[in-house]
């Protein structure tokens, strides 16, 4: 039974972050006719997925996506969720416009807790403040706000800060995800890829704060030998089973994680978390090696 789906408009993106994972996919897809949008809408009602999340690249920027997500709403889908830079949302009417199409929920990205922080990882000055305005515009209309933070090697010192920041802006969830060493990821990685053991003090600084304000906070691809205390803030523990409609294929996102994306090290079968366990991006131990993840051993029994 999949629960979600994934529908990626197109890809195109006025951001040109340094770790975008749709890598040149802007270059090679057109963004998705209407007509194809509307179907794919209808085949996921007809397997019984009611919840969706409206990505790309900057789905913003799709000509039609307001049609997209009143056509969700009419055809029955409970929970449409906005994907998002979250600049196009420092403009009020446009958040009225998405709120009137039936959104119910955006997830507006923030990367850094300063204007140099987050434009360089975006490569667009200017950025940030949007973003910001756009995340206190849908706290002002009574939104749900859920953000992600992608931790790379330039930011994971930030991450308290950036925690800091969110909790002012009574945000309802923040989420750190380690950076996927794909796209434009891949093209960085000899800079842009920090070590799990490094940044752990600071996501664990970052994660306490946030619940210390009472903010929800989640991660992901952070496997739970490196969450001491923060096991349960796991993303992957409770991510519903979700088909992404891509550029190319439709992928069963739980399949491929499991599958192909991520795996286990050699210790792993020693670990308690090992039958719940997705380890991480298989493409972070080719740099790093299994060195980051030490196995939680069972308590020996008296
Ligand atoms: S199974 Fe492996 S990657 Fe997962 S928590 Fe245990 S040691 Fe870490």
């Amino acid at each position: 039974m999949i629960d979600r789906m994934d529908l990626k408009v197109g890809f195109q993106c006025n951001n040109r972050c340094l770790f975008c994972v749709q890598g040149d996919k802007r270059l090679r897809h057109p963004s998705r006719k209407i007509e194809d949008l509307i179907l794919k809408l209808e085949e996921g009602m007809q397997q019984g997925i009611r919840s969706l999340v409206v990505t790309g690249g900057e789905p913003t920027l799709h000509p039609l996506v307001l049609e997209v997500v009143s056509k969700a709403r009419a055809l029955g889908f409970t929970t449409v969720q906005i994907q998002t830079n979250g600049r196009l949302f420092a403009y009020e009417a446009a958040c009225r416009r998405f709120i009137q199409a039936g959104a119910t929920e955006f997830s507006p990205s923030l990367h850094g807790s300063s204007p140099q922080m987050h434009d360089f990882l975006t490569q667009v000055p200017g950025s940030f403040l949007q973003t910001m305005a756009g995340i206190r515009n849908l706290k002002q209309l009574g939104q749900q706000v859920l953000t992600n933070t992608v931790i790379t090697q330039h930011n994971y010192h930030d991450l308290p800060d950036i925690a800091r920041l969110l909790t002012g802006l009574q945000i309802d969830q923040m989420q750190f995800a380690f950076v996927h060493i794909l796209g434009e990821a891949e093209k960085n990685s000899f800079w842009l890829i920090p070590s799990k053991s490094l940044l752990q003090p600071y996501l664990l600084k970052a994660l306490a704060q946030g619940r210390k304000a009472g903010v929800r906070v989640m991660t992901e691809a952070i496997p739970p030998c490196l969450l001491p205390g923060f096991e349960d803030c796991a993303a992957e523990w409770i991510m519903p089973s979700t088909l992404v409609y891509d550029a190319e294929a439709t992928i069963d996102y739980l399949r491929y994680r499991k599958t192909d994306g991520k795996g286990l090290g050699p210790r792993c079968q020693e670990c308690v978390w090992a039958c719940r366990c997705e380890g991480p991006w298989k493409e972070y131990p080719s740099h790093f090696g299994w060195e980051d993840f030490r196995p939680i051993l069972k308590p020996i029994e008296k």
